[in-house]
């Protein structure tokens, strides 16, 4: 222990402990706070046919305004992890997205899907597959236009326990997407078993591209022989995107399309201008 180890082991070790926990709560109630005060918002990113150019799907990505400050999900999220908080930002994520989609086909009669992101602890967390589909339904919102996207480590956490989930997901309707695909330690004999609709490419690997391709060009074979959707995230220039082009792969994320836009930019850049008329004429 730490006592038998020398007695100012105690002094050097307790004042940072102490530090540390406390630090851990003030973060855990502001995030508690910041949800009660409705300080997260989503943003879009859309995902492109990288032969079409048309926008096939977005991902929402949580932004936290703080004083006047954009707080990036990088430095809260695994705070909220780590004190559960991630449960309930987790169940509004998922409620606000389920709004956005209700109100896209509503007011534009818009329909391409919304992917949201799932860590581990809600992943884990066995009212995460309810808690989608009474959203889905409360907002009369067809699962075909929600995605999960889910870390290839969550997902390899407790394999047979996330096969049960993920074919929950599935028979429900709803999307389901692998997020930085490569990064993780994936089995491939377990890949084949996950009923997944889509892998995402880990922007590390697009952005090694064209010079550094064998990691893209393997899990773009990969994902045709599994019969997967593939996106290639974090896409950034003209040559990444020719490249990609060339190797058949059909959808692209990236700053070189948009970042990810507050709500009114992304409506007024994507889906506003090509449903004016419609709107206009009925
Ligand atoms: P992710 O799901 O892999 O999201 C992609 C990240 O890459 C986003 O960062 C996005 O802004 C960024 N990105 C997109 N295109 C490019 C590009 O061309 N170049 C570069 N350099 N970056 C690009 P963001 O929004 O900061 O999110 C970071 C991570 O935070 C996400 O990674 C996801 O793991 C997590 N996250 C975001 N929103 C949520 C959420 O609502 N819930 C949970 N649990 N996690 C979230
Ligand atoms: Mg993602
Ligand atoms: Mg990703
Ligand atoms: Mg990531």
């Amino acid at each position: 222990s730490a006592k038998a180890a020398g007695s100012n082991q105690w002094a050097f070790f307790k004042p940072q402990m102490t530090e540390r926990a406390s630090v851990r709560l003030r973060t855990e109630a502001s995030l508690h706070d910041a949800l009660e005060n409705n300080e997260f918002i989503l943003h879009f990113q859309p995902k492109l046919d990288i032969e079409t150019g048309a926008v096939v799907g977005c991902e929402a990505l949580i932004r936290w305004q703080k004083d006047g400050r954009l707080i990036s999900p990088a430095s809260f999220i695994p705070v909220a992890e780590e004190t559960g908080m991630i449960i309930q930002i987790g169940q509004w994520v998922v409620e606000q997205s389920c709004k956005t989609i209700k109100d896209w086909k509503t007011r534009y009669n818009f329909s391409v899907p919304i992917a949201i992101n799932v860590s581990s602890q809600q992943f884990l967390d066995a009212s995460l597959v309810p808690d989608i589909k009474q959203a889905a339904l409360r907002y009369q919102v067809a699962p075909q236009s929600l995605e999960i996207e889910i870390t290839e480590t969550s997902l390899m956490n407790d394999i047979e326990s996330a096969i049960i989930k993920l074919q929950q997901l599935k028979s429900a309707g709803f999307g389901i997407a692998v997020d930085d695909f490569g990064t993780g330690y994936s089995s491939l004999s377990y890949l084949r078993r996950l009923p997944i609709s889509t892998m995402k490419i880990d922007r590390g690997f697009v952005s090694d591209l064209p010079e550094e391709s064998a990691i893209a060009s393997t899990i773009l074979m990969l994902g045709k022989q599994l019969d997967l959707n593939i996106v290639a995230e974090g896409v950034e220039n003209e040559q990444q995107l020719a490249w990609l082009q060339n190797q058949g792969c059909q959808i692209g994320q990236g700053f070189y399309f948009s970042k990810p836009l507050p709500i009114e930019s992304f409506e007024a850049k994507y889906i506003a201008p090509n449903r004016n008329t419609i709107k206009t004429s009925s």
